[in-house]
């Protein structure tokens, strides 16, 4: 499978709802911005009002709309919506490897996907972020053990070298493509 992220101005098959969540300051922006405009900014402030971004990658040749969500600090008081999760074909959950309490939130995080997503069955993608900084409270295993146990995706990933990022949605948007009955229309 081949996954590019050059606009050919070919009409897409479908539009896949993306939603990144996670507690807040791990990273959930920054990857967005990292894979949508390849920039880093490291004075990122506090996401203000919710945002989605639209891009598109050639997935074999077919152009696959995505449509990303991006939570607007409300995550702080854990009261997404559900109207935030309706919809969505895919979520990455984020936690930041230099914060073990942003790791183990990640179990809530879980529960309201399964919670609000149609027919709870979205692909999930683990995404273990800020690699790149010294002070890691959470080990690359037990972020893959943890995965293990939700049948997960998984990847390490850094917002600030760009590693793993594009992997990240690449390998969730194949997950997607591959599962019957979770995106045609
Ligand atoms: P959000 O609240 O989850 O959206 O987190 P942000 O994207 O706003 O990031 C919170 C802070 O962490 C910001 O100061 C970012 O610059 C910083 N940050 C995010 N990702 C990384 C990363 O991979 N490495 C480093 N060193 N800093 C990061
Ligand atoms: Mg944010």
């Amino acid at each position: 499978m081949t996954l590019t992220n050059d606009d050919d101005g070919e009409k897409p098959i479908t539009t896949l709802k993306i939603l990144i969540i996670g507690e807040s300051g791990v990273g959930k922006s920054s990857l967005m911005l990292r894979f949508v405009d390849d920039t880093f900014d490291p004075e990122q402030a506090a996401t203000i009002g919710v945002d989605f971004r639209v891009t598109s990658m050639l997935v074999d040749g077919n152009r696959v709309k995505l449509a990303i969500w991006d939570t607007a600090g409300q995550e702080r008081f854990r009261t997404l919506t559900p109207s935030y999760y309706r919809g969505a074909q895919g979520v990455i959950c984020v936690y930041d490897v230099t914060s073990r309490s942003s790791f183990e939130k990640l179990e809530h995080w879980f529960s309201e996907v399964d919670t609000y997503t149609t027919k709870g069955d979205a692909v999930k993608m683990v995404v273990a972020n800020k690699i790149d900084m010294a002070g890691r409270e959470v080990s690359r295993e037990e972020g893959i053990k943890f995965a293990k146990r939700h049948r997960t995706l998984f990847i390490e990933a850094s917002a600030k070298t760009k590693e793993g990022v594009q992997c990240a949605f690449e390998e969730l948007i194949e997950k997607i493509l591959q599962t019957p009955g979770l995106w045609e229309n």
